[in-house]
């Protein structure tokens, strides 16, 4: 109860309808662009904080500021984009969360820029928490880990939460490639600056 009241990010302050207070939820945000990924900001404090009361699933709700963040950034971005997908939780993950963090925010940016949200991956063998892995370990962990629906030719945009080593989405969009995208595009909620 107390988490559903108090601001997750300063825990002072008394949340709002958008699951932190004003004040956090217009600090949040600083979105990085390049040319083919984004992210909504550094992992570090205030965001780091908002992201793992989200991931953690006491404040389901800013999924809804996630992804209407990742929609306005989307914009400024102008990327052209025919598609949104999420990267696929492991089921693991799935039963004891019930939610898959990623695709939620997914959904809801693509709600936002009237484009079509799919869930294009699926995980097609069980995988070690990356968070636990080093930099080399990572890639081989994921290799192999994802099958995509078959694509003709369209742009996708890919969903993560954190991008720390960039194994996984790296791994996805391989994959995204493969089953016949001819551009992929990468947006995280945070990108860790020293991996
Ligand atoms: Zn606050």
């Amino acid at each position: 109860m107390y988490l559903l009241l108090t601001c997750p990010v300063c825990r002072a302050a008394r949340s709002g309808p958008q699951g932190l207070c004003s004040h956090c939820a217009a600090s949040l945000f600083m979105p990085q662009i390049a040319a083919f990924e984004l992210s909504l900001g550094p992992y570090s404090g205030a965001l780091e904080r908002a992201i793992k009361a989200y991931k953690f699933g006491q404040v389901r709700r800013l999924g809804e500021l996630f992804g209407s963040a990742l929609a306005d950034t989307l914009q400024a971005s102008s990327w052209p984009l025919d598609v949104i997908c999420a990267v696929p939780l492991h089921p693991l993950r799935y039963m004891q969360r019930g939610f898959n963090q990623s695709a939620l925010v997914a959904r809801t940016a693509a709600k936002r820029s009237r484009l079509p949200y799919r869930p294009l991956l699926a995980r097609v063998r069980t995988t070690r928490q990356q968070a636990r892995l080093g930099a080399v370990e990572r890639q081989g962990n994921v290799a192999g880990a994802f099958r995509s629906a078959p694509l003709a030719g369209e742009r996708v945009l890919l969903v993560d939460d954190v991008m720390t080593s960039g194994a996984t989405v790296t791994e996805c969009a391989l994959t995204l490639f493969a089953a016949g995208a001819s551009r992929v595009y990468v947006a995280t909620l945070a990108r860790a600056q020293h991996p």
